[in-house]
């Protein structure tokens, strides 16, 4: 099994999908994003706070320690990283030193008033990873405020309103989204449709993964 990266807008559903993969597959989900949301140092959640970006070093230093984890040795779902071209380089820098394969990059497509949507409406649960929306009917809990799987309390992101959000998504247009011709150059960037339903896009990913795994 080949590691699979995420490319994609805020909220397309890279989390989502990462946990139905990893699921599927039994291969971990890395979000940069939840182990930058462990740190405990102060600069780095006023950063995450306003959506900028926090430091590359910083952030492959967490990325090398948990790809060390043996549970990584399989392959892995990395959400949220690279989200830069640099941050491409210093992943591809980290691979060879690991002696990690590079792995196939899914771009999940989605407009921006639909990403805003699923940003300002999103819950999500911090005991077993489950996200809702307000804005969704299809999405919301059965109880206002409960994880359907696991009965704990839901929360809202810091980062999940309207100010960050613009931002967020301003830095995905000038940062991330030249990392979708950077991985077509490479022949290894594979685009899926996001903005019809979870079911569709996780259909459509293991259509993929299947592919790819036949020709190895
Ligand atoms: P996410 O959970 O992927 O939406 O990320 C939340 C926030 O964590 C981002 O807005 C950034 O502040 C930070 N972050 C996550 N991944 C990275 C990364 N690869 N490089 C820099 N900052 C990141």
């Amino acid at each position: 099994m080949k590691s699979i990266l995420f490319v994609a807008p805020p909220a397309a559903g890279k989390g989502t999908q990462s946990i139905l993969v990893s699921d599927k597959y039994s291969i971990p989900h890395i979000s940069t994003g939840d182990l930058l949301r462990k740190s405990n140092d102060p600069k780095i959640k006023e950063i995450m706070k306003d959506g900028t970006l926090v430091d590359t070093a910083f952030t492959v230093e967490l990325l090398e320690k948990r790809l060390l984890q043996g549970d990584c040795d399989n392959g892995y779902i990395l959400d949220g990283f690279p989200r830069t071209v640099d941050q491409a380089h210093a992943y591809e820098d980290l691979l060879c030193k690991l002696g990690i394969p590079e792995g196939i990059v899914i771009v999940l497509n989605l407009d921006k008033e639909n990403s805003r949507k699923r940003i300002i409406g999103r819950e999500i649960c911090l005991n077993c990873e489950a996200i809702y929306n307000e804005l969704f009917e299809e999405k919301k809990p059965k109880i206002k405020g409960i994880c359907d799987k696991c009965g704990s309390t839901l929360t809202k992101r810091i980062d999940d309103n309207n100010e960050t959000f613009e931002n967020r998504y301003s830095i995905y247009l000038k940062e991330t989204e030249p990392l979708i011709k950077y991985y077509e150059n490479k022949g290894i960037a594979y685009h899926v449709n996001s903005g019809i339903n979870e079911d569709y896009t996780f259909n459509k990913i293991q259509e993929i993964i299947g592919g790819v795994n036949d020709k190895h």
